[in-house]
């Protein structure tokens, strides 16, 4: 399996290098604004220690980013109202996944709307906005 890559952009994000809207975390995980949401309210929940995914990750490591994943599961659900909460993880390229640092996504979803396409920017502002409803329903 291909070495983890500290330089990986989450890895960044985790040391502060660069921006990110985050909305929870503790002393082993962090939930932070996905900014490409695919619906309002979208995050993404990552161990603090590092892994390229569930394929190298450790028990403890899945342990504690689930429990974070699940808090933030029921957090979104009461912000945004929703009807359910779609969980997705993806690993390696040929799986999907983008970014190779372990994370859990976590989208607030609404009967009969569908999820927006990938790889389309969110508005800051509107990411913002929703960041803080989760916020207080964590509260
Ligand atoms: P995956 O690896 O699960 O396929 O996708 C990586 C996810 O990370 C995508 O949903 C993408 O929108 C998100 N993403 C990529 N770069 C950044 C970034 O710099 N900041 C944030 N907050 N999310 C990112």
């Amino acid at each position: 399996m291909t070495a983890y890559d500290p330089e990986n952009i989450f890895a960044k994000i985790l040391r502060g290098e660069i921006p990110s809207t985050r909305v929870y975390e503790d002393d082993d995980t962090l939930a932070f604004m996905d900014i490409m949401p695919r619906t309002d309210g979208h995050l993404l929940v990552i161990p603090k220690t590092p892994c390229r995914n569930l394929l190298d990750a450790s028990p403890e490591q899945l342990a504690a980013v689930m429990a974070t994943t699940k808090k933030m599961a029921l957090a979104v659900k009461a912000a945004f109202g929703a009807d359910g909460v779609t969980i997705q993880q993806f690993n390696e390229a040929a799986g999907g996944q983008e970014v190779f640092h372990l994370h859990f996504h976590v989208l607030p979803r609404h009967e009969g709307m569908p999820m927006r396409p990938p790889g389309n920017m969110g508005d800051m502002d509107a990411i913002a906005s929703h960041a803080e409803k989760i916020r207080a329903a964590l509260n």
